[in-house]
C-alpha cells in the first residue's frame, strides 16, 4: 500500500520554540522537501502574518511537483487568506474535545460542529481541496468525534485528519478511532501524531495499520513541545519493518540524511545524537563485540544499511575496544601491524578513552600512522611551499604548493588576513581533490610578548560527515595555521586513501 507523506515541517515544525523562518528560508526548505519526495507540504498558516502569507505565496508560485497545503481555522477570513496565498488545498481545523471547547473556544459541541461544516462548505465553494482536522481528537468524546467526521464528510470534505494534538493516544486507541473515522466517512484518513510520550511514530504506524492512508510528519520530528512524528523514522519503519502488508512511500530514502542536516542547520536545532536514522550515533559502533560483529556481517548490529538513508557507518573505538576489534578495523583499511605496534596503538586509544574521548576511525588511522611512522602509512599531503603577502591597502594574498599523493597542485587566493588567504588557497586545492572543508579554526597565544608561541586548532570535515581535529604549535601564526590544516587534511584523507587502495 502506498502511504501519503504530508510534511508539516514548515507549519507545525516552525511552531517549535525558538524557530522562526524567513520567507526565503521557508522556500529553500520547501524545495528540499519536494526533492525528497514528500506528497504534500504544509507550507504555513497564511493568516498569521504578512511574512507567512508571503512565504506561502512564494512556495505556491515555485511550481514544485508536490501538493501544497496551508492551515486555516474554520474562519472565512483564514480561508480567504489561503486562497490569496495561491493555495488550492487547505487543512482546516477546529477543536472538538470538551476541554478545548470549554476553556479555549467557549463554545458548545453543536456550535463547533456547525463551524466545521460551514468552513468545509465555504472551502469547497472556493474550489479548494479540504482536509478537515478535529483538533485534540484523541481527547474528544468518541461518539461526538464520529459525528463531527461524518457531518464534515457530508458537507464535502475531501480528507479527514485525526490529530493527536497533545500526544495522548496509545497505539491501540489511534487504531480504534482511525477505523471509526474510515467507517464514518469513507474518506482518506490522515493521522497527525505528537510525541509527548515518545509514541508519535508508533501511533502513526498504528493508524496506518488500521487503514489510515496518510501521516502528517516533520523532518527530525520537530514541532510543538516534544515534536511530531518524524518523517525519517516513519518512512523507514514503513519501508523496512516486518508488517502484515507491504508499505511504500514516495520518499527517496537516500536523501533523508542530507535533508535532515540541511534543515537542522537552517532552523538552528541540532539533532540528538541517539536519534533514530539521522542522529550522529544511529550507525555508529564502539564496543569491541559490536565492531567485530558488524565487520563480519553488518546485519549483526545494523537493522538497515546506512547507505539506504544516505549515510556511512561510523566505527568508533574507545575504552571498550579489544585488540581484536581494533586490528579488525585497521585490517579493514589494509593497515597491518605487529603485536608490539598493536599494543602501542591500543594503549594510546585506552588512554584517550579513559579521558572520556571517543576515537573515530579517522583518528584511529592517524594514531596508527604515528606509531607505524612513515614506513607504515605515508602522509598523503605534503606542503611543498607557500608564501603570503599582507599589508595595508592591498588584499592579503597567498600562494600554496601542495603535493598530494605524488601529484603537484598550486592554489592561490585572497583573504581577510594572511591566515585566511592561506587557508582559502589550501581549500581551493583540497576542495578539488576531495571536497574537504575547514569547519572550525581556533587560535590561542601560549605565552606573552611578541615572540609568544601560538597554538592553532582546526577541524576538517569531509562530505560524509567525518571530521577530525588537528593542532599545531609554533612561533609564526600563518605557518602554524598552515601546518595544522595540512595535518588535519592528512588525517582525514588517510581513511579515504586506504579505502580506495582496498578497492583496487
Ligand atoms: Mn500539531
Amino acid at each position: 500500500m502506498k502511504v501519503r507523506i504530508f510534511d508539516t515541517t514548515l507549519r507545525d515544525g516552525e511552531q517549535t520554540i525558538g524557530v522562526s523562518l524567513s520567507p526565503d528560508q521557508k522556500l529553500s526548505i520547501a524545495k528540499k522537501l519536494d526533492e525528497l519526495g514528500v506528497d504534500v507540504i504544509e507550507a504555513g498558516f497564511p493568516v498569521i502574518s504578512d511574512g507567512e502569507a508571503k512565504a506561502v505565496k512564494m512556495i505556491t508560485s515555485e511550481g514544485l511537483s508536490c501538493e501544497i497545503a496551508g492551515l486555516t481555522r474554520t474562519i472565512k477570513s483564514d480561508i480567504d487568506a489561503a486562497v490569496d496565498a495561491g493555495l488550492n488545498y487547505i487543512h482546516t481545523f477546529i477543536a472538538t474535545s470538551d476541554i478545548h471547547l470549554q476553556y479555549k473556544l467557549q463554545m458548545t459541541r453543536d456550535q463547533a460542529l456547525q463551524k466545521a461544516i460551514d468552513a468545509v462548505e465555504y472551502g469547497k465553494s472556493r474550489g479548494l481541496q479540504v482536509e478537515f482536522s478535529a483538533e485534540d481528537a484523541t481527547r474528544t468524546d468518541r461518539e461526538f468525534l464520529n459525528k463531527v467526521f461524518s457531518e464534515v464528510a457530508k458537507a464535502g470534505a475531501d480528507r479527514i485528519d485525526i490529530p493527536d494534538t497533545v500526544g495522548y493516544a496509545t497505539p491501540e486507541y489511534i487504531a480504534d478511532i482511525t477505523r471509526d473515522a474510515i467507517n464514518a466517512t469513507k474518506l482518506p484518513v490522515s493521522v497527525h501524531c505528537h510525541n509527548d510520550f515518545g509514541l508519535a511514530v508508533a501511533n502513526a504506524l498504528s493508524g496506518i495499520h488500521a487503514g489510515a492512508s496518510c501521516a502528517h510528519v516533520t523532518i527530525n520530528g520537530i514541532g510543538e513541545r516534544a515534536g511530531n512524528a518524524s518523517l525519517e523514522e516513519l518512512s523507514m519503519a514503513l519501508q523496512c519493518l516486518p508488517q502484515d502488508q507491504k508499505y511504500e512511500t514516495n520518499i527517496k530514502s537516500k536523501l533523508i540524511y542530507d535533508t535532515s542536516r540541511y534543515i537542522s542547520k537552517i532552523i538552528g536545532i541540532k539533532v540528538q545524537p541517539n536519534k533514530a536514522i539521522v542522529g550522529d550515533n544511529a550507525f555508529g559502533h564502539e564496543s569491541g563485540i559490536h565492531t567485530h560483529g558488524v565487520l563480519n556481517n553488518p546485519l549483526t548490529y545494523e537493522p538497515i544499511s546506512p547507505e539506504l538513508v544516505g549515510r556511512t557507518r561510523i566505527l568508533r573505538i574507545g575504552k571498550h575496544a579489544g585488540i581484536h576489534g581494533m586490528n579488525a578495523m585497521l585490517d579493514e583499511f589494509g593497515v597491518k601491524t605487529n603485536e608490539e605496534q598493536s599494543k602501542q596503538i591500543l594503549e594510546k586509544i585506552k588512554f584517550l578513552g579513559d579521558q572520556g574521548k571517543q576515537i573515530t576511525d579517522v583518528e584511529l588511522l592517524s594514531i596508527a600512522s604515528d606509531v607505524l611512522g612513515e614506513t607504515g602509512i605515508k602522509r598523503i599531503v605534503q606542503l611543498s611551499g607557500f608564501s603570503v603577502s599582507t599589508g595595508i591597502g592591498i588584499m592579503p594574498y597567498a600562494f600554496v604548493k601542495l603535493n598530494i599523493d605524488g601529484e603537484d597542485f598550486i592554489g592561490t587566493d585572497y583573504g581577510v588576513g594572511p591566515v585566511d588567504a592561506a587557508l582559502n588557497a589550501i581549500q581551493k586545492i583540497t576542495g578539488k581533490v576531495s571536497e574537504l572543508k575547514i569547519t572550525d579554526y581556533g587560535l590561542a597565544s601560549i605565552s606573552g610578548g611578541s615572540t609568544a608561541l601560538c597554538e592553532v586548532t582546526i577541524t576538517v570535515e569531509d562530505p560524509h560527515g567525518n571530521s577530525v581535529s588537528a593542532k599545531s604549535i609554533g612561533e609564526d601564526i600563518v605557518t602554524t595555521s598552515v601546518k595544522a590544516v595540512i595535518d588535519g587534511i592528512n588525517r582525514i584523507m588517510l581513511k579515504k586513501m586506504l579505502k580506495e587502495k582496498q578497492i583496487k
